[in-house]
């Protein structure tokens, strides 16, 4: 097995980020991905705050150009999911499991892995996912045009996502269970100002109905335990993230399953970096997930230098 000098899990702006820093440095890597390159900014259909666009830019187009980036300096990008790794003490390399029984061998890793949206978990939500009940508007949004939808969260995302479902559906409601948004001012006042949106606070979703399709769900007041029923044809549920660290060792975990590193992104375990939203205390933004990447692969060219 010919060993790489680094690899990097999962091809978000982290990974792409790492592998355009770890090719300019030299470095001999490869950049495992189990879907296409882009990560979560493929299912957003703006992003406004990543510097150097005065304008805003698609998320496919800003993840493309970073990949074509990344492949344009050399890297090496291939299609394919990590199941694990182990340390192969004797020789001094990860061995990294592919699915389908594929082996590589790297003197460093770099996890990029990201974050998932977290469901909901209320009854109702499995039975109608891709029959109502969607975590992408971007994918989704169009389907329901000139229909009434829910939004359920109150972060950065669901007020994002909430404004760009108002460009089909007549009537957003934005359900939230605390009694403001926590998502940025700016954001906040385009949702308040936006006569589509019907802003629905202290209330959580407590079950999603419906024959075929979604038809409404029900709500629970959290100060007054009051009741409710909403009439809609879609929910997008956006109530935050869940690491993707299920292939990586326990020990260097946090107990939310966050990988923890230093200001350098090392994990304890000498060889093995991490970066971007599956790191404990990232801001889990894009300008931030593509400088750990950055800082992560220069990590591991010091760290190669080193041996
Ligand atoms: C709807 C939405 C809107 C957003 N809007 C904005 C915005 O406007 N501005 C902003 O700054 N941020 C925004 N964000 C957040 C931003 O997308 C993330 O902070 C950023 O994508 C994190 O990058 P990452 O590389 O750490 O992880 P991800 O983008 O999650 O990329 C991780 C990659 O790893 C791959 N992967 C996972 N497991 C494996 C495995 N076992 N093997 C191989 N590959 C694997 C995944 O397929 C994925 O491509 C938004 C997020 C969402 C969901």
């Amino acid at each position: 097995m010919k060993i790489k000098d680094l690899i990097i899990a999962g091809a978000g702006p982290a990974g792409l980020s790492a592998a355009i820093y770890g090719m300019r440095a030299g470095m001999d890597l490869a950049v495992i991905e189990k879907l296409a390159p882009g990560g979560q900014v493929m299912t957003t259909y703006e992003v406004e705050n990543y510097p150097g666009f005065a304008e805003p830019v698609p998320g496919w187009e800003l993840m493309s150009r970073m990949e074509n980036q990344a492949r344009r300096l050399g890297a090496d990008i291939r299609s394919s999911q990590i199941e694990g790794f182990a340390w192969n003490d004797a020789e001094k390399y990860f061995r990294v499991a592919l699915a389908g029984g594929e082996m590589l061998g790297a003197r460093a890793v770099i996890a990029a892995t990201g974050a998932s949206l977290m469901k909901l978990g209320v009854p109702g939500e499995a039975d109608f996912t891709g029959r109502g009940v969607s975590y992408c508007a971007t994918c989704d949004a169009a389907f329901f045009r000139e229909k009434v939808t829910a939004v359920v969260g109150g972060g950065n995302t669901a007020l994002e996502e909430a404004i760009y479902l108002t460009k089909f559906s007549s009537k957003v409601y934005l359900v939230h269970r605390r009694d403001q948004f926590r998502g940025a001012k700016l954001l906040q006042q385009r949702v308040l100002e936006n006569p589509r949106i019907v802003p629905v606070f202290d209330t959580v979703v407590t079950s999603i109905n419906g024959e075929l399709r979604v038809e409404s769900v029900s709500t629970a007041n959290k100060k007054t335990g009051e009741a409710g029923t909403i009439a809609v044809d879609g929910v997008f549920i956006f109530v935050g993230y869940q690491p993707n660290t299920a292939w990586l060792p326990r020990g260097i975990l946090a107990a939310n399953g966050e990988v923890i590193v230093d200001m350098h992104m090392r994990t304890t375990m000498p060889g093995l970096f991490a970066a971007g939203d599956l790191r404990k205390d990232s801001i889990r933004q894009i300008v931030a997930a593509t400088a750990d990447g950055a800082t992560a692969a220069l990590s591991a060219y010091e760290y190669l230098e080193s041996l």
